[in-house]
């Protein structure tokens, strides 16, 4: 048993390509390992699901409030601010001709998306912008590890 999701005593730093490939779906994967990006419009999450929170489908790091997600029209899932201090890395992306703010897990460093600063409506003006197969959505209330066993069998 590898799943950081279910066992919290796991260091998901230390997993190897193979751990992640044994219970992640493929896209999770190539978006979470590889820092792929899901084609616009096709990811989950763009609409609301309801309240609750959005966990890393990596390693359940709790991500954002459904409270501060906002419709940006991008394409992908948009978050104007990260659930608490805690829950991102950032770091500086140059890849592909641009320079971006880079948004990765802090508990697995898994890659989420990119930060831009393009969204003057709403409290931040910051757009989170993430794919939504990077994540995992917890109704509020549920309980997590539940959630995650319910969609690794998915
Ligand atoms: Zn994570």
């Amino acid at each position: 048993m590898t799943d950081p999701a279910l066992d919290p005593t796991i260091d998901p730093r230390r997993l190897s390509a193979a751990d992640w490939r044994s219970f992640l779906q493929p896209l999770e994967f190539a978006i979470l390992r590889e820092s792929a990006t899901e084609r616009p419009g096709t990811g989950r999450y763009l609409e609301d699901p309801g309240p609750g929170a959005f966990h890393c489908v990596g390693c359940a790091h709790r991500l954002y409030g459904a409270e501060h997600k906002f419709h940006s029209g991008c394409g992908w899932p948009s978050f104007f601010q990260e659930v608490d201090p805690g829950a991102l890395e950032l770091h500086r992306d140059v890849t592909h001709g641009m320079i971006r703010t880079e948004m990765r897990c802090k508990r697995c460093g898994g890659h989420l998306g990119h930060v831009f600063e393009d969204s003057p409506w709403t409290p931040t003006g910051l757009r989170h912008c993430l794919n939504g197969y990077a994540v995992l959505y917890v109704p509020k209330g549920a309980d997590i590890k539940e959630v995650f066993r319910l969609h690794r069998r998915a």
